[in-house]
């Protein structure tokens, strides 16, 4: 058995479409690299082991039911999460340790920065742990600086972090940043940002699923505030393009239709797993695609609506007009739709899986950032990386209409879209051997591995 066969990894899974799927990815692209995976999530939305034959699963039980999940306000369900695993996750990989697992010692527990209780768990069992950005590297800076310049009285930037190197991030101001991660988050929120940021502390290293490139200027002042080691990865889904793990079944019709297109021409409209339309927003989404004349492809989760049977709350009119031009999914396979030629533009969320999707295929993006770090990526996606613009957070039908023309066919579009072409470009070079995340991922191997037992 080669040094890797016999080393385990134990990755430690946050319950979410968004946390699943780079989490898998990641695990995906370790077990490549000669590693046996474990692979700890909470029983909620527990991923399906048939799509990963090569890992063991297990389930922490988590107290937690669909319905509650649903019904509580996010942060209070990570509380519960955070409450209710940790000791489960411990006995677990206890067991582990004890059993002395021939298909190898745990080396190291690998977390989603949001499951921060595993690095306790790792520290009581005196093993090293590494944890894992899900979302742009800055966001590691907006969170351990949000704790902090709260204690002051909320936002004054007297806080040094702010202050000092950190206040212009290219060409835009880290306050302006972080700012866009919600003027007055609850306490629950600051609390999870601080405890994430302690283990991320307490951690050897951090991996994040991001390309050198994209965070060139931010990335060395992360790596100075936390001194642990910081690999930069990403973009994990190009390294492990065969990791499916979907929660739910992607309609795969829309590939069909898309062929019939026109080159570029569709607008893909998607706003994630869980950022949901009320129904004034629903209609004006549909009237603004109407009134912008471009093919679209769009997904509406049923969840996402405010009724199931939410097209009938749409006008007679649009409905016609998705036969003539456009296509609804309840959830598409968003990584074969973005690399489709038909696809010319994303009206995206910004959730930071899409943000990478979208920028590896070299699609220009309209951003209708909603909650949590999104805000923050639309801001690198209009402001920094110019390869999209930024619509306004009230959806009105007619300057919806617009942002899609100047997207889709007038010269701003066009001057954008070119903008974009370079960037998958250089993300696809980060991959090469030599390029950025294919030398970061060596060295991440080399780390993990130098784990004495
Ligand atoms: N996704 C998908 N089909 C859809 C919409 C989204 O497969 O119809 C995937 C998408 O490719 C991405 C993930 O779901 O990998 C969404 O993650 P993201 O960070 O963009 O947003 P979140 O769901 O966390 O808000």
């Amino acid at each position: 058995m080669s040094e890797r066969e016999n080393c385990r990894l134990v990755l430690v899974l946050f319950p979410l479409q968004g946390h699943i799927n780079p989490m898998l990815q990641l695990a995906t692209i370790l077990n490549s690299r000669g590693f046996s995976i474990t692979i700890a999530h909470p029983q909620f939305n527990s991923p399906d082991p048939s799509n990963h034959p090569n890992f063991t699963f297990l389930p922490i039980p988590d107290g937690l039911s669909k319905s509650s999940f649903a019904a509580q306000d996010f942060h209070s369900t990570m509380l519960a999460i955070h409450r209710n695993c940790q000791e489960p996750l411990r006995h677990f990989i206890q067991q582990m340790l004890e059993q002395k697992d021939p298909q190898g010692r745990v080396a190291c527990i690998i977390y989603d920065a949001v499951m921060h209780f595993a690095q306790k768990v790792a520290s009581q069992l005196n093993l090293p742990s590494i944890n894992v950005r899900t979302s742009a590297a800055v966001s590691m800076l907006a969170f351990a600086a949000f704790p902090r310049v709260n204690e002051q009285g909320y936002i004054t930037f007297t806080d040094s972090l702010i202050q000092d190197e950190s206040t212009k991030l290219q060409s835009l101001d880290l306050r302006d940043l972080l700012i866009t991660m919600g003027e007055n988050p609850s306490d629950s929120t600051l609390e999870l940002r601080a405890a994430t940021t302690s283990a991320n502390r307490n951690s050897r290293a951090t991996i994040v699923n991001t390309i050198h490139f994209l965070e060139e200027e931010i990335l060395p002042k992360i790596q100075s505030y936390f001194h642990a080691p910081i690999f930069a990865i990403g973009p994990f889904h190009k390294l492990a393009p065969s990791s499916s793990s979907s929660l739910l079944k992607e309609d795969t019709g829309c590939i069909s239709w898309l062929d019939k297109q026109v080159s570029r021409s569709v607008l893909y409209v998607s706003f994630g797993s869980m950022a949901g339309l009320n129904e004034e927003q629903l209609l004006e989404t549909a009237m603004g695609l109407a009134m912008s004349e471009q093919p679209f492809l769009w997904v509406v989760r049923t969840s996402s609506a405010c009724r199931t049977e939410w097209l009938e709350l749409l006008p007679k009119e649009f409905q016609e007009i998705i036969g003539q031009r456009g296509f609804v999914v309840k959830w598409a396979p968003q990584k074969e739709v973005l690399a489709h030629g038909a696809v010319g533009g994303f009206w995206t969320h910004c959730g930071w899986n899409s943000t990478l999707e979208s920028i590896c295929e070299g699609v220009p993006m309209l951003c209708w950032p909603v909650f949590g770090d999104q805000g923050l990526d639309a801001k690198y996606i209009s402001h920094i990386w110019k390869i999209g613009l930024e619509l306004e957070a009230k959806l009105e039908r007619g300057k919806i209409a617009g942002a899609i023309r100047r997207l889709m066919v007038e010269e701003e579009g066009e001057v954008i879209r070119q903008k974009a072409q370079a960037f998958k470009e250089r993300a696809e070079q980060s991959l090469d051997v030599g390029g950025s995340t294919n030398t970061s991922l060596n060295e991440l191997v080399e780390f993990i591995l130098s784990f004495q037992p």
